[in-house]
């Protein structure tokens, strides 16, 4: 990110790892619909010559005097979130909210460098870094380090239990994941809301029971009617503030809204007064950052070992070597219907 609105390649000296860091050598990066909103829409702020992304897979090349568990030459599952293990906050439970401000757990093209470069820094290595089994791709772990754990992270937000009724609004890869974690801790009816074909066919897939394509009438309506009344539970991972709307509209009482999704644009995200009961209704709306750290990467890995998902399916698009990157970013950009989830094998 050369600044907000341009995109291209830099040339800086590769990073120097402090006593808990290591420094990684990229196998596989994804990029990211946060990366075009962080580099063409401004939505964190102007940023000159950072590095973007922050989906990355890799080997480590080397590791601080401190750290014991990875070594150099691991094959590591890197996670989008890397929160300072040995600060205070963390024993406030949201480790990825950090002393230096709102959101610094993320760190990766948010307050320092991003993974798309040749060498990349990872602070707290023994606490941030999964390895990476023989058994799974590099296709699999490219998903975990923010799709798989951030759209599991909607699921545990909008608290989804089992037998209920659960709406995911937005079918991109990280709503995709969401029907996954919901259909894993047991949703009975799972209405999955998008509109291009290939991503209901996945959601459909992954385990959702209904598509309902927002493009054809009034979300709400069209998931009440389905459901002859509300919802117990929606997770949002997709469109404008204007969803946050739909959602509480289309909540029951007492249910729970998980927001996963990056609104990028507006000051106010408006809430409805009297579908939430003038505040009174008992409608919850959480919204947290994907969770990091090593110990999530592995529960993670441990979902597609024992074959309970498949994250690569929503791979569509491979590119190879580093330069792949900047076509992968562009598609990103540009988001033809029949994308979802490009990787570039470095
Ligand atoms: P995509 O752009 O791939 O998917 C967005 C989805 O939302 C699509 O299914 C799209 O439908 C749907 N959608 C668009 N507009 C509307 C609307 N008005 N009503 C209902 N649905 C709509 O995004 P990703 O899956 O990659 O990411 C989703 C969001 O999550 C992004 O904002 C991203 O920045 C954010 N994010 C948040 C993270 C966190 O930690 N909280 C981490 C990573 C990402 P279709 O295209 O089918 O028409
Ligand atoms: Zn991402």
């Amino acid at each position: 990110m050369r600044k907000v609105g341009l995109a291209g390649w830099i040339e800086k000296d590769k990073p120097v790892a402090g006593p808990f860091d290591a420094i990684v050598e990229p196998l596989a990066l994804a990029p990211c619909t946060s990366d075009i909103h962080t580099v063409y829409e401004g939505a964190m702020g102007e940023k000159t010559d950072l590095i973007l992304g922050h989906e990355a897979v890799g080997r480590v090349v080397e590791v601080g005097s401190e750290v014991k568990y990875i070594q150099p030459g691991d094959r590591v599952v890197v996670p989008a979130i890397t929160p300072e293990w040995r600060s205070v906050e963390i024993q406030n439970g949201v480790p990825a909210q950090h002393s230096e401000g709102m959101l610094t757990g993320w760190k990766f093209s948010n307050i320092k460098d991003g993974v798309f470069a040749e060498f990349f820094h990872v602070n707290d290595a023994d606490m941030n870094l999964a390895k990476m089994p023989d058994t799974i791709t590099l296709e699999q772990a490219a998903m975990m380090p923010d799709m798989m754990t951030t759209g599991f992270h909607g699921a545990e937000l909008a608290d989804v239990q089992y037998g209920a009724s659960v709406a995911v609004i937005g079918i991109g890869p990280v709503g995709l994941m969401a029907v996954a974690a919901s259909a894993l801790r047991g949703a009975g009816r799972i209405y999955a809301v998008g509109s291009r074909p290939r991503c209901v066919e996945l959601a459909m897939e992954y385990g959702a029971t209904d598509s309902i394509n927002y493009r054809k009438g009034d979300i709400v309506e069209q998931i009440i009617a389905a459901n002859k009344g509300e919802v117990d539970h929606v997770i949002v991972a997709g469109g404008n503030e204007d969803v946050m709307q739909q959602a509480v509209k289309m909540l029951k009482p007492g249910g729970t809204i998980g927001n996963i999704n990056y609104f990028g644009t507006n000051e106010i995200i408006p809430i409805p007064r009297l579908a939430w009961g003038s505040g009174m209704a008992h409608k919850t709306i959480r919204g947290g950052l994907c969770p990091g750290g090593r110990g999530r990467m592995e529960r993670m890995i441990a979902l597609v070992v024992n074959g309970r998902v498949d994250p690569s399916k929503m791979v569509t698009h491979t590119f190879k070597g580093l330069e792949g990157v900047e076509t992968g970013l562009e598609l990103m950009r540009n988001k033809p219907a029949e994308v979802i989830k490009p990787v570039v094998l470095v």
